[in-house]
């Protein structure tokens, strides 16, 4: 059929990791343990009494959700956040496409600095925004001399820097970020959707001095929420007025809200998780050097690892063997390297004697 899509979106791929429901899924980065039957109990009760409400529209502006949120982020950072300098939507890939439909668009560009995450070049395409991708240095670590060069060159609207970064693991530091911040007349995005992971301290902190920074975050990934769906930004009370203006009425379901507040409420429970995943993650790297790999350095859940000479076969050998990883080599600089991410310690287990048979 000769459907009149929009030209600029012919021939684009959507974003496609597999989903299996037989394989040990270890290939889009969520965190492997499920909410606690504690949780799940408190969970119930909530979602059950926002039921008998369900007749009207949620809080079109999910206050009290993006005061948690900010009382969360200002725990986290010690930066006080005010409930309007935070926003929440349907996962922080729907905030990012907000970003983009209030802030780039047709005639206008967006950066980034690749490998990073895939979702960006497609939102960027979703809302009609010209990308632009600058390849990282060979180790992956973006510098300051890198970010500024590419700022300068291509004056984008929109930058994004992603850190710990997807696929890589790597980190930016905080003076790059502010460099980007310095050399950009247009918005900076920091996607901190792996933070909880990392070490390194928030671009939240950069907030105060920099009007035009968004720094994004997620509760799919260290809080064990993928399934709710929220993700959330800090940014100037301003950038989040821009938002609203291009956000759906309602866009937060009420069963959406509570979830994630009753998520928050038991945020202690949740972050306990991820000493076990880094751990897990340290071991996939100790016992990948064992078997002559090289791993990336990362500070997220996840890592890169290869090179291989048929990536493709080596991913293919794992799901033969029950477990799903990523296979990334097909993008610039990725050549020959597949992301894995850290499981449970029985499917880390299932994950690395795979690989070891494969290899083999
Ligand atoms: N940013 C990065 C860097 C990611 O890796 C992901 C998920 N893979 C997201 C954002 C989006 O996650 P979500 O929409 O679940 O919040």
């Amino acid at each position: 059929m000769n459907l009149p899509v929009r030209a600029d979106l012919v021939g684009k791929a959507p974003y496609g990791a597999p989903q299996s429901t037989t394989a040990i899924a270890l290939n889009v980065n969520e965190n492997p343990y499920p909410p606690s039957p504690g949780l799940v109990v408190s969970l119930q009760a909530a979602l059950g009494a926002a039921a008998r409400t369900l007749h009207r529209y949620p809080d079109r502006e999910a206050l009290d959700l993006r005061a948690d949120l900010a009382s969360y982020l200002t725990g986290r950072t010690g930066v006080s956040l005010g409930v309007e300098q935070v926003w929440a939507a349907n996962g922080s890939n729907e905030v990012l496409q907000q970003v983009l439909q209030a802030f780039g668009g047709p005639g206008r560009t967006a950066l980034g600095f690749e490998p990073s995450y895939s979702m960006h070049p497609i939102l960027a395409a979703g809302t009609s925004t010209e990308w632009v991708g600058v390849l990282r240095p060979p180790d992956f670590v973006l510098t300051a001399d890198v970010a500024i060069a590419a700022v300068e060159k291509h004056r984008p609207d929109v930058v994004f820097v992603t850190t710990p970064n997807n696929p890589t693991g790597t980190v930016t530091a905080l003076d790059v970020v502010e460099a980007v911040c310095a050399a950009s007349a247009g918005m900076v995005i920091v996607d901190e959707a792996y933070a909880e992971f990392s070490a390194q301290p928030s671009a939240v902190t950069l907030l105060a001095s920099h009007p035009r920074l968004v720094v994004s975050r997620t509760m799919s990934k260290a809080f064990a929420m993928a399934g709710t769906r929220l993700g959330y930004l800090a940014a100037s009370r301003e950038v989040v007025d821009a938002l609203r203006l291009v956000r759906l009425p309602y866009h937060l379901s009420a069963l959406t809200q509570i979830a994630a507040r009753i998520a928050l409420a038991h945020t202690g429970e949740l972050l306990a998780t991820v000493d076990a995943v880094k751990a897990q993650r340290d071991r996939i790297v100790g016992r990948l050097a064992e078997l002559g790999l090289t791993t990336v350095p990362t500070e997220a859940n996840f890592l890169l690892f290869g090179p291989f000479a048929d990536p493709a076969a080596v991913w293919r050998g794992l799901l033969d063997r029950g477990v799903l990883v990523r296979d990334v080599s097909s993008s610039p600089g990725l050549e020959g390297w597949l992301r894995v991410n850290a499981g449970t310690e029985p499917e880390t287990s299932a994950f690395l004697d795979a690989l070891a048979d494969v290899i083999a």
